[in-house]
């Protein structure tokens, strides 16, 4: 679908403002309902006017890209879906909106997400929930809940969000989408407001993989503000998705499975992965992933000492207001956990013993990965709750990124595609590959996608 419309834009059969404004008409009848742009870009359309005016077009030319809010774009409300920001416009572009304008995309609007990424159902924001678009009586998945839904409900060409535990991964399976979480370290985070910084990756949304697969090769590579950043190549992944691989063998693992709470949805996968590897002939293997139970237990301490220490410049003199009396009760739970976990008298204890576990899961993976290519597994354990059912249990809360933080944990790369429906919710199924196997990622996907 993105290939077809770039051909269009690139041929002038379709002009770049002509995209943005039947973007923007639509927005701004549908997007009452589904609550999923914080701000739309009152610009765009003049930005589009002037692209049209360009000889040479870039790789993105035209298309309308959304962006989660706790990524800066200059000039352009970065709120981080908090009170805390609501009035920080950002000075700067980061690494990744700059690659993007270089390739002639046009950001159509900063998106609704839970309050600093801090959640996993796109409730907890300031500006209001958002809506699924595809399942209206059903939670979109978060944090990054307008990024998803924007793209499934046609507002935006592709779009971007950000995934420490699981925040692309779960609203792109909840609304029907490809969601890529790239390898940490692939993509530059400079410009990302951090939930935690030892996990954090900037990583897209969109409807077809070739869509992921363009946006990631174009935003990922070394950066000079981000020191985590390597500078493995970047493949071309959105030419190279077809390129046949033979002889590959699936992981599938019980530790996984025994994790997944509605017995359907570990059905559904259990035929796809039947179809698919029969299809392209490839073998299965059991895989030992013995630590990923401990996942959960092991991500939150990281994350509430990180977050903590990030959110210490939010006091309200430089940026925006003071966070503690702005938060919410998400948000504020975490500062105060940091706050305990971070204590002298504990001597570092507790997040020494969370990075030593997550050592062992990243060890469980590496293992993995000496005996097969690519591991699939679920990406939440249930459907999406109803709207009118609001998990207030934080442990339930956490329990819903069971699948996907692991490879948050050992750094992997991971991703989502939709295999069908249950109840007509949309679920998705998760292929997580080593580090900076991208590529064949992106081919594995195809793949999937061409079972349809
Ligand atoms: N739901 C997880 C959390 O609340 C993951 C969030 C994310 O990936 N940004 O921390």
């Amino acid at each position: 679908m993105i290939q077809e419309k770039l051909r269009l834009l690139q041929s002038g059969k379709l002009t770049a403002e002509q995209n943005i404004k039947s973007f923007i008409d639509k927005i701004k009848k549908q997007d009452k309902n589904i609550n999923s742009f914080i701000e739309v870009n009152k610009n765009a359309v003049q930005e589009a006017k002037e692209l049209d005016k360009k000889k040479k077009k870039g790789r993105l030319f035209g298309l309308a890209i959304a962006v989660k809010s706790n990524i800066c774009v200059k000039g352009l409300l970065t709120s981080c879906g908090s009170k805390t920001l609501s009035n920080f416009y950002s000075p700067y572009d980061a690494d990744v909106i700059k690659k993007i304008k270089q390739e002639d995309g046009i950001i159509i609007g900063m998106m609704n997400m839970d309050e600093f990424a801090a959640g996993s159902t796109g409730e907890s924001s300031f500006y209001g929930p958002t809506k699924n678009p595809v399942a209206l009586d059903r939670v979109p998945g978060g944090s990054s809940s307008g990024s998803a839904a924007s793209v499934a409900a046609d507002f935006c060409d592709l779009s971007l969000g950000s995934d420490t535990g699981g925040s692309i991964r779960t609203p792109a399976s909840h609304c029907g989408l490809v969601g890529i979480k790239p390898s940490y370290g692939r993509v530059s985070r400079y410009g990302l407001i951090d939930l935690s910084m030892s996990l954090d990756q900037i990583g897209v949304f969109s409807k077809d993989v070739y869509g992921s697969a363009l946006l990631l090769n174009i935003i990922a590579g070394r950066s000079e503000n981000d020191p985590i950043t390597f500078d493995n190549e970047v493949e071309d992944y959105h030419i190279e998705i077809d390129k046949v691989s033979s002889d590959l063998t699936i992981g599938i693992s019980k530790n996984f499975n025994d994790l997944c709470q509605d017995k359907r949805i570990l059905e559904l996968i259990n035929k796809k992965i039947d179809e698919f590897s029969k299809k392209y002939k490839y073998q299965k293997k059991e895989v030992d992933l013995e630590y990923v139970k401990l996942a959960v237990q092991t991500y939150y301490p990281l994350v509430y000492v990180e977050f903590f220490s990030s959110t210490r410049k939010f006091d309200g003199r430089k940026y925006g207001f003071k966070i503690e009396e702005n938060c919410g009760e998400e948000v504020l739970r975490r500062i105060l956990g940091g706050k305990e976990i971070s204590k002298a008298e504990h001597k570092g204890r507790y997040y020494r013993q969370a990075l030593a576990t997550k050592n062992l899961i990243k060890n469980d993976f590496d293992n993995a990965f000496k005996k097969v290519d690519f591991i699939i597994s679920p990406v939440v354990p249930k459907l999406p709750n109803k709207t009118t059912k609001k998990i207030t249990d934080p442990k339930e809360m956490y329990a819903y990124d069971a699948f996907t933080i692991p490879s948050n944990l050992a750094g992997n790369c991971a991703s989502v595609i939709n295999i069908g429906r249950i109840e007509n919710v949309p679920v998705g199924l998760q292929v997580i590959c080593p580090s900076f196997k991208e590529s064949l990622m992106f081919n594995v996907l195809h793949k999937f996608e061409m079972l349809k």
